[in-house]
């Protein structure tokens, strides 16, 4: 193993100040996994305030949790966080203490190959509880009882599950028993935690349906996502998603979410959303896209395509067409890719001429309406909408004379007040 040299400065000058220091967690993982490391974390026996002094460039991250960010040599923020041990956990929460040794440290720490401690001066392994032939041998284990750990954190059976499918992990009998027991508890986690998952799975993993279809093994989906549990399996619908979201790339994870939504019902994917506490523009924009209807065929009339685009939104079109394209390659939605990919084509032609797509792209206002002499009410919203369907068939036809006599005409189609029967 080798660490970046800001890392090993900064163990050194923790050491040479007397204070035992490690790198630690996933990063170890990752590289005996023969994974580029994501970030390097330092566990050490100095204090936060030790830390603070010894550094010129720190950042106050979690002081009270024992993390200090430390700015190293090379501007890049690390993470070094003194040894801990818990003190109290609920499952939810862990009040923690500080620790003077490593032992400790490793020890509340959730899966063995996630607990191996390596020292850069010494380039020594410290794995007390066998992770690394545990990764070699592709298994998941927690660390001591299992069952006890998941009630200590109900976080950790998401974490396994996204750690097994990352890795491509079994997960150790005990331990799968323990997480299946505990995965009722899930659902007393916070929308945070339970969503930060997800997101983790869906943005870093190249093939989430491994994770995906492990949630559903273990319960978990029917406890966190019972919409999706809902959705048919065996059958093309469940694996046909799956097989849908593996295609799309990563580090896009709504993109992939949205894919993951789609058999559901718009009400369905709206109530996942929300309990999942995305902000409002990303739950808007995710129903959204798991919402639109199909592409029109590659022989649709242009005005198929311009109704397509205003339902759906024209900046919407490429994340639409490429969950498409990824339902069709997934062999889900059943469509002929070359048609697809013909009809994309053709919707972004239509959307190019710029032609009008919405009723605030009409050559008329409500303004106009009442210059017409009729008068404002819920009347008008109908009268525009129609409008814009007629624009729609033929934008040539979006001119003010021409839009006004047909306002007239819709105008005087309607039934008189309080003459409309109830259908
Ligand atoms: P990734 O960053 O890809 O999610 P990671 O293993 O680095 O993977 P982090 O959440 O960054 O995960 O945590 C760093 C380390 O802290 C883990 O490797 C593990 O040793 C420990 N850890 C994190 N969360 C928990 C938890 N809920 N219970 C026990 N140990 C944990
Ligand atoms: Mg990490």
């Amino acid at each position: 193993m080798s660490a970046p040299p800001a890392v090993v400065g900064m163990v050194r000058r923790l050491e040479d100040a007397g204070f035992e220091t490690w790198v630690v967690g996933g990063c170890v993982r990752d590289v005996l996994a023969g994974r580029s490391a994501g970030d390097w974390d330092l566990t050490t026996r100095a204090r936060p305030k030790d830390v603070r002094r010894l550094f010129r460039r720190t950042v106050p991250i979690g002081v009270e949790h024992g993390t200090v960010g430390v700015i190293g040599e090379d501007s890049v923020l690390y993470e070094v966080t003194t040894f801990r041990r818990d003190v109290a956990t609920d499952g939810r929460h862990a009040v923690v203490a500080f620790a003077d040794r490593i032992e400790d440290d490793l020890a509340r720490r959730d899966f063995t190959i996630n607990a191996i401690a390596w020292h850069p001066l010494r380039d020594e392994l410290y794995d007390p509880y066998g992770g690394r032939a545990d990764l070699e041998a592709g298994i998941l284990r927690a660390v001591g009882a299992p069952s006890r750990r998941f009630a200590e954190d109900h976080l950790r059976v998401l974490r396994a599950l996204r750690f097994a499918g990352l890795f491509d992990l079994r997960i150790e009998p005990a331990t799968w028993t323990a997480l299946k027991q505990a995965a009722p508890k899930l659902r007393t986690l916070s929308a945070e935690r339970i969503r930060e998952e997800l997101l983790k799975v869906l943005g870093a993993d190249p093939r989430p349906s491994s994770v995906l279809s492990a949630y559903r093994d273990a319960g978990a989906l029917g406890v966190l996502y019972p919409e999706l549990a809902d959705v048919p399996e065996p059958g093309r619908e469940w694996s046909g998603t799956l097989a849908t979201v593996d295609r799309l790339p990563r580090g896009r994870p709504l993109q992939r979410l949205a894919a993951l939504l789609r058999p559901l019902d718009p009400s369905g994917a709206a109530a996942l959303l929300v309990r999942l506490r995305l902000s409002n523009a990303q739950t808007d924009e995710t129903a959204r896209r798991a919402a639109a209807p199909p592409l029109p065929p590659a022989d649709a009339s242009d005005a198929d395509f311009r109704r397509w685009l205003s339902a759906v939104g024209v900046a919407r079109l490429t994340a639409v067409a490429r969950i498409e394209l990824a339902e069709a390659r997934a062999g889900k939605s059943g469509r002929d890719v070359g048609d697809l990919v013909d009809s994309w084509r053709r919707a972004r032609r239509v959307r190019n001429a710029r032609p009008p797509l919405e009723v605030a792209d009409l050559a008329l206002t409500g303004d106009d309406l009442i210059g017409l002499g009729l008068r404002p009410g819920p009347d008008f919203g109908r009268i525009l909408a129609s409008l814009l369907g007629w624009v729609l068939e033929d934008p040539n036809r979006n001119r003010r004379e021409l839009l006004e006599a047909r306002a007239l005409e819709l105008a005087v189609g309607e039934p008189p007040e309080g003459g409309a029967a109830e259908p």
